[in-house]
């Protein structure tokens, strides 16, 4: 079962206080921050973080993206907030923005109907322009490529814990691939169809889950015990959005909607502000296939697909849960949602496998942000759930 595989293969990496686990060499990894000039403080504040919390005994290098140009107080803030080296990059025009194969006008009004209906980041162009990039390009810029492992950094995060041991080399040591912190529903509007295409790599390349998949699908409404329960009639409902929606503007042949009957999005996805993963597995062919077919279809620009939907749902269509790690002991915080180790009274409960820990159930995640909500910083000391 998938208890029994999380729980065998996804155990917390270190358990208890550490000296700064320093003395091995460094892993070939990098933090990757993708950034405008404009973001600095914020910036700032995550940098304060990781190097408190994590960087000053390890010093790994910094990769700095930009479309734009970093400007140089940018650069030497940066620079003077840093123990590892760092440098800095511009994303070429053919890893952001519109490819060639597009119709720009199409695309254009597709992400301006998206800012009428009121969908988060829904008419913003660059936003668009950025899940596309972190879904099927960081990985080829030409300053990772000398690398094997990436930790995502965001402007505005915090780390409660200190991180005492190198994630990159335990993940390289357990086998790791992916390795998350939390893991929320999806804004439904802004992926209505993202389920049937990934749904449909899946079956194009006749893959059949290795466990993962199942944390991504609805489980059917119940049927009738009463009933035969291969009845047709019992099949779940195909989703509405899918029904209403208009397919003349996906460039992808259609998808036999009888195969996406039984399966339906349950938005779960791993959060990916935060993310320690294989490099490699993005280089994948499976992975870049998985990519271009999201891409042909059009769903970067006509719907506003997140670069952590893609990464999720990809993971599930290849991976299996004992190719993912989940971070349970790291506290991270980015903007509203948070999760901490020690202190939330959810986390003293007896471990759950990781499956079952994500923040798909409401109650729960309705609990933990009341408890984050009252819970003061400052009154702490400021050292949130720190070892010590
Ligand atoms: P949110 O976390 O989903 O609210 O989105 P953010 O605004 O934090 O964007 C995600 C990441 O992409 C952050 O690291 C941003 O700095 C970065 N980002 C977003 N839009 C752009 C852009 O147009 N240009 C650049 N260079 N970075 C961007
Ligand atoms: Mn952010």
């Amino acid at each position: 079962s998938i208890r029994k595989i999380s729980e065998e293969y996804d155990k917390v990496f270190v358990t208890g206080c550490l000296e700064p686990q320093n003395h091995h060499p460094r892993q070939n990894a990098a933090f990757v921050v993708l950034a405008r000039n404009k973001e600095l403080e914020g910036v700032l504040q995550s940098l304060k973080s990781i190097e408190r919390h994590f960087n000053r005994w390890f010093n790994y290098p910094y990769v700095f993206l930009n479309d734009g140009d970093f400007d140089s107080t940018f650069k030497e803030t940066v620079i003077n907030h840093t123990s590892g080296t760092v440098e800095f990059g511009k994303i070429d025009p053919s890893m952001w923005g519109y490819p060639d194969w597009v119709d720009v006008a199409v695309a254009k009004e597709g992400v301006a109907k998206q800012g009428d209906q009121a969908i988060m980041y829904g008419g913003m162009e660059s936003y668009h322009h950025m899940c596309r990039f972190y879904s099927g390009f960081f990985y080829k810029h030409e300053l990772l490529q000398k690398y094997e492992w990436y930790w995502r950094l965001e402007p505005d995060i915090k780390y409660f814990c200190d991180i005492t041991y190198d994630p990159f080399l335990k993940m390289a040591e357990a086998n790791k691939t992916y390795g998350f912190t939390i893991a929320v529903k999806e804004l439904r509007e802004t992926v209505p169809n993202i389920f049937r295409y990934a749904s449909a790599y899946k079956r194009l390349n006749n893959l059949t889950s290795k466990g993962l998949w199942e944390m991504f699908v609805e489980p059917p409404p119940e049927k009738p015990t009463s009933l035969p329960t291969d009845d047709p009639k019992y099949k779940a409902p195909l989703p509405e959005e899918i029904l209403k929606m208009d397919p003349g503007r996906n460039a992808l042949p259609e998808v036999d909607p009888e195969a996406m009957e039984s399966e339906n999005y349950n938005m779960c996805h791993f959060w990916s502000n935060f993310e320690i993963a294989r490099l490699d597995w993005f280089r994948s062919k499976a992975y870049e296939d998985f990519f271009e077919m999201m891409d042909r279809s059009g769903g970067f620009w006509m719907e506003r697909w997140g670069d952590a939907p893609i990464h999720s749902l990809a993971a599930g269509a290849l991976l299996s849960p004992a190719d993912i790690h989940y971070f349970r002991d790291f506290g991270y915080r980015h903007t509203t949602i948070q999760h901490c180790p020690a202190n939330a009274p959810a986390r003293q409960l007896p471990r759950i496998p990781f499956l079952e820990m994500t923040t798909t159930d409401e109650k729960k995640r309705k609990e933990e942000d009341e408890y984050w909500d009252q819970w003061d910083p400052v009154k702490e000391n400021g050292v949130g759930c720190r070892c010590k």
